[in-house]
């Protein structure tokens, strides 16, 4: 049986990227970009106001107090998006918003609240407090310069990289294509939901859930129908699947039982285990192989079992198909506010909720077949063998939900 860490290595090393494609902004969350993207522009472009206030050269108003101001003359008024002609000399000042360019000669914008337009002489504006050079201005190129790297490639695109993308006015960016990942289940007593419940049967639960966590990992699912405990059906379920898919996730018949076919049917069909069974509880009975170029992952059947085996091992190399240089899950950290024990001899990834002031609780029961607690966590921790990590600890939480 392998250690995690060693299966999640050999699966890595035998995953690499799909190819890239280019995306608009709008559709590029949650992507890795595929190509170090370089800033085209200085960012801001030009200098302009922090403020809405006046655009003055500061030694002008270097005296200026509350109870003793300055006496400016107003030159006129640069809106946003205006381009600035006036000059601005000894003596005078331009009326501006934020973002206004700044016109030439000022070295700096003193706020609209430190100023009084004299109610007699409009063009006359009352300055009662200092600036320093080249307060409240900002400066061409002071975020990002023209030829400045911006985002490596292997970088996942967050908000904020697209957010600057758009701001350097890219309308494409590179990111790496996504896979397309076939769900299927196996188990002659699943059902769909909608459909009446037969004595022995029940509802098909993990296609759906795997689904929401292919697309967190920014892969395209692909809901293969049920499959029957068969070698028969079971091949041929494998067979489309990996012909239409870059990687196939099974869950359910990779145990050890007589009516356990994926494996057998994946080798009769050419493919090459790697290796089966992985340290970990729940989601020990985990199966990894190749078929050409195409991945299998035979997950086991319960839920939660399928649920971590899929963060723990499917993610990272979804993420590396699309050229993640980290593809782990971020750790967040929380504090435990009770106890978690494990008196198994492998490691135990219990279902915990972490709250948002940082406290960690086991969410109920933890045997692999209950959903309940599984709806109610948002993380996984993991407990070592034989082990009780106690209250007040500091631990590392797998958080796939927030
Ligand atoms: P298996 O891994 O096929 O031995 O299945 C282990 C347990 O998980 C059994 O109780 C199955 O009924 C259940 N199970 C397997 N596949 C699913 C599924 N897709 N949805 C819900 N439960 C499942
Ligand atoms: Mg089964």
């Amino acid at each position: 049986m392998l250690e995690l860490e060693e299966a999640r290595r050999r699966i890595l090393s035998v995953v690499s990227p799909l190819g890239s494609e280019s995306v608009a902004p709008l559709a590029a969350a949650g992507r890795v970009s595929a190509a170090p993207v370089v800033s085209p522009i200085d960012l801001p472009p030009f200098d302009n106001s922090a403020m809405d206030g006046f655009a003055v050269q500061s030694a002008d108003i270097a005296s200026a107090k509350h109870d003793h101001p300055v006496r400016l003359q107003l030159l006129g008024r640069v809106a946003a998006g205006e381009a600035a002609d006036q000059v601005v000399t000894s003596g005078s000042c331009v009326r501006l918003f934020t973002g206004s360019p700044l016109p030439r000669g000022a070295d700096a914008v003193v706020m609209q609240e430190d100023t009084r337009v004299d109610g007699t002489q409009p063009e006359v504006v009352w300055v009662h407090d200092s600036v320093r050079p080249w307060e409240n201005v900002r400066l061409r190129g002071e975020d990002v310069k023209s030829g400045a790297l911006v985002i490596n490639s292997g970088e996942t695109l967050t908000a904020g990289r697209i957010g600057l993308l758009a701001a350097l006015g890219l309308n494409k960016v590179n990111v790496g294509k996504s896979p397309r990942v076939a769900l299927l289940a196996t188990g002659s007593e699943l059902v769909e939901g909608g459909c009446p419940l037969a004595p022995g049967r029940i509802y098909e639960s993990n296609r759906v859930m795997l689904a929401s966590l292919v697309r967190q990992a920014a892969g395209v699912p692909m809901v293969f129908p049920l499959v029957q405990d068969t070698l028969a059906a079971t091949q041929n379920a494998l067979r489309e699947a990996l012909t239409e898919c870059d990687a196939v996730v099974t869950t359910g018949g990779v145990s050890v039982g007589e009516f356990d076919f994926v494996k057998k049917a994946f080798e009769e069909l050419g493919g090459e285990l790697a290796f089966w069974r992985v340290a970990i509880k729940p989601g020990k009975p985990f199966a990894f192989g190749c078929s050409g170029e195409k991945l299998l992952f035979g997950l086991p059947g319960n839920p939660v079992s399928a649920l971590v085996a899929f963060l723990l091992l499917v993610r990272p190399a979804l993420r590396r198909l699309q050229g993640a240089s980290d593809p782990a899950m971020p750790a967040s950290f929380g504090v435990l506010a009770e106890p978690l024990e494990n008196r198994g001899d492998r490691r135990h990834f219990m279902r915990v909720f972490l709250d948002e002031k940082g406290s960690v609780r086991s969410t109920g029961l933890q045997a692999s077949h209950v959903l309940g607690s599984l709806a109610r966590a948002n993380g996984l921790v993991d407990v070592p063998p034989r082990t009780t990590l106690p209250e007040g600890a500091t631990v590392p939480v797998i958080q796939w939900e927030s």
